[in-house]
């Protein structure tokens, strides 16, 4: 990485391509860099593969510390309004015995045990979350275009080959397409996710410890040249990505319409890896991961 800086100049000439995007463009990128999620805007420029040496410091795709932004708490519970403490009323009773206060509101989210953290069906989401300082095993760098040099070009190796040959593939058949975020960790979802205090029932910025990145099984797709809007889902890249990423055991995670399922705005750039026979299944049946895992726990066909 040091000796990007010596060849900024040079290489920049020759690829033409942007190499440090002005205070306004990094801030307008962070905060739409942040959900699931990045809502909006691919990244600034559109850089060399990440086989090469990417141009820029990757420093700087992390933005100024917020003003005020509190370091998220011990880590599971994203700093939010505190609840209103539950306070035993002062005339309770006395034939019911004072409930102690309970020590988070009752949708509090669980944490992943860590036997379950590196299973490929893993569920990641508002109600199971990883914790502060987890990062899977086996993350690799995916040999594929990709937005940024840093963290966010690598995935977990399974899904890594799977991605590369879901590339080669859409390449063959015309389209450019290029990885926005693959990993993202917990104190990077921090950061994008910033001083936000509320927490959504819906939403597009997912919490830290929240976010799929975390587990470096999805995948965030798009072309190049487009922006993160739900538009991508009517472009011919887009049809073919949801009609073709469960070939390669991708699916499309936060699909419109079941936004009450995943707590998760439609987002049709994000996908994640399940394996191939999970893909297949759930492109049939329609079901998202979280009905999909339902479904079989209820059957007795195991636990994620
Ligand atoms: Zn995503």
């Amino acid at each position: 990485m040091p000796r990007r800086k010596g060849r900024e100049g040079a290489e920049a000439g020759r690829r033409k391509i942007r190499v440090v995007p002005g205070i306004g463009t990094l801030l307008l990128s962070l905060v739409l860099l942040a959900g699931c999620g990045e809502e909006t805007t691919p990244p600034p420029a559109v850089p060399p593969p990440s086989s090469d040496t990417s141009l820029k410091d990757p420093s700087q795709d992390l933005p100024p510390p917020p003003p005020q932004a509190p370091e998220p708490g011990a880590g599971e519970t994203p700093s939010g309004p505190e609840p209103p403490p539950a306070q035993t009323p002062p005339q309770a009773p006395p034939s019911k015995p004072p409930t102690p206060p309970p020590e988070k509101p009752s949708s509090s989210p669980g944490i992943i045990p860590p036997a379950e953290r590196e299973s490929i069906l893993v569920l990641v989401n508002a109600e199971h979350r990883l914790p502060k300082g987890y990062r899977p095993p086996d993350l690799v760098r995916v040999n594929v275009r990709s937005a940024w040099g840093d963290e966010r070009a690598l995935l977990r190796a399974e899904a890594a080959r799977a991605l590369e040959a879901l590339f080669r593939d859409a390449q063959a058949a015309g389209f450019r397409p290029i990885l926005v975020s693959g990993f993202r960790s917990y104190e990077l979802q921090a950061t994008l996710y910033g001083n936000r205090t509320d927490e959504p029932h819906i939403y597009s910025v997912a919490p830290p410890g929240a976010s799929e990145h975390q587990t470096g099984l999805a995948a965030d797709i798009l072309e190049e040249g487009r922006g993160m809007d739900a538009t991508f889902a009517d472009t011919p890249f887009g049809k073919w990505l949801a009609a073709h990423a469960p070939e390669y055991g991708f699916v499309l995670r936060y699909p419109r319409g079941k936004e009450s399922v995943t707590r998760v705005v439609f987002e049709p750039w994000h996908f994640r890896y399940v394996g191939r026979e999970a893909a297949l299944e759930m492109a049939r049946t329609g079901e998202v991961l979280e009905e999909y895992l339902a479904r079989r726990a209820s059957a007795g066909g195991g636990t994620p």
